[in-house]
């Protein structure tokens, strides 16, 4: 079995590693020559967009994914789709999630609570959706956004005009600022036949829009119904097959969606070591339509993500029970370089220790 990838990021060297034991093999496609994928499967080197090299792979290969959503789904769908190949998860799911306003709309539509916004084509509408919305808020760009990257905080009327100028000729979206007690996630699968497997929440911080610590299981049972209710009606939505994950604000108690990705999820790397099945490892086996593996916790994790450049091997080697995933990328700041794991018997043993390596790999970033 042959499963290409469009994107050879760290999800797609992940998504290798997981599938190898399985017998599962690879083919990427990217444009980048240092891709980390290409350390542990071929890459064919070419544009997301190339038709000749779309259509390669969908010949190649029983199924076609992806492990970065800010590809073209206009190329996917005429170059890719009708051939033996499956693609998975859905275009459609792709399509609604690089665009925060379609995002939005697709929660209404299911009944998922989401922040309140409008849509911003004009400076007649930001300052339409300054009076509706309100102050403070985020104004993003509606597509391409990613690790905090497009998208500025807003406290003034001055600050808008001044973001909307900066931001560019693109079309934005305008939100309510959440001042939220924490962020949560979601992952989970659904496979070919219909069957799902969740995973317990993840506790999320980030810095600056970029995630630097998840911690799970994270939260009280309430919050894992509440976002395991609101996931099912996005996998169903969509007859989803693969991993998919959400984001949420959870302010008093209630649970607000931000957004989500229609693949394996930052917030889901503790899962390797953290799960008797890792979400890379489950969304091979949901896309291919094998059985889904457990989702159980095997401790009480905790996820550093490494920004910038790895520290000495050593020294993260020497911490006790810590596993270290370098990506093999070029140190460049606020770039994603790989991420250390923590499994421990007690939450207050991992809160204890994540709290020592916060202080040397990200200082300034606290939880509580
Ligand atoms: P996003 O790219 O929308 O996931 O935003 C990245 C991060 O920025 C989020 O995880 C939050 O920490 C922060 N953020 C984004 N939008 C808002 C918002 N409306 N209110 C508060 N924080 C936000």
């Amino acid at each position: 079995m042959t499963v290409g990838v469009v994107g050879g990021g760290q999800l797609g060297r992940m998504l290798a590693l997981a599938g190898y034991p399985l017998g599962v093999d690879f083919l990427f496609l990217d444009p980048a020559r240092e891709a980390p994928a290409g350390r542990v499967a071929p890459v064919v080197h070419g544009a997301f967009t190339d038709p000749q090299l779309l259509e390669w792979l969908a010949g190649e290969c029983e199924v076609i994914t992806f492990d970065w959503e800010n590809i073209s789904v206009e190329a996917l769908r005429e170059h890719a789709s009708g051939h033996e190949a499956r693609i998975c998860p859905p275009i459609a799911a792709l399509a609604a999630a690089q665009d925060r306003v379609s995002e939005k709309r697709l929660f209404e539509r299911l009944g998922i609570p989401t922040t309140r916004w409008r849509a911003v084509g004009s400076v007649s509408q930001l300052e339409r959706a300054l009076t509706e919305v309100g102050l403070p808020g985020m104004l993003k760009t509606r597509r391409m956004g990613y690790d905090g990257k497009g998208q500025l905080r807003i406290r003034t009327r001055e600050d808008a005009h001044r973001a909307f100028e900066a931001l560019g000729d693109v079309p934005l979206i305008y939100e309510e600022w959440v001042p939220f007690d924490c962020e949560v996630s979601i992952i989970g699968a659904r496979s070919v036949r219909g069957e799902t497997a969740v995973y317990p929440l993840s506790g999320n911080v980030h810095a600056d829009g970029i995630l630097r610590l998840t911690r799970a299981p994270f939260g009280p049972a309430s919050w894992q119904r509440a976002a395991a209710r609101h996931l099912a009606r996005c996998l169903q939505h969509f007859r989803y097959v693969g991993v998919l994950a959400v984001e949420f604000f959870v302010r008093n108690g209630r649970l607000i969606a931000n957004e989500m990705a229609p693949r394996v999820h930052n917030s889901g790397h503790w899962t390797i070591e953290g799960s008797a099945t890792s979400q890379f490892e489950n969304h091979l086996r949901a896309i291919l339509g094998l059985p889904l593996g457990s989702t159980r916790s095997l401790g009480h994790s905790a996820m550093i993500n490494l920004i910038g450049e790895v520290p000495p091997r050593e020294q993260l080697l020497a911490i006790e029970g810590l596993h270290l995933h370098d990506y093999g990328k070029q140190p460049r700041t606020g770039r994603k370089v790989g991420h250390c794991t923590l499994v421990e018997d007690t939450a207050a043993k991992r809160d204890r220790l994540a709290r020592r390596l916060l202080k040397t790999l990200a200082p300034g970033v606290r939880f509580s």
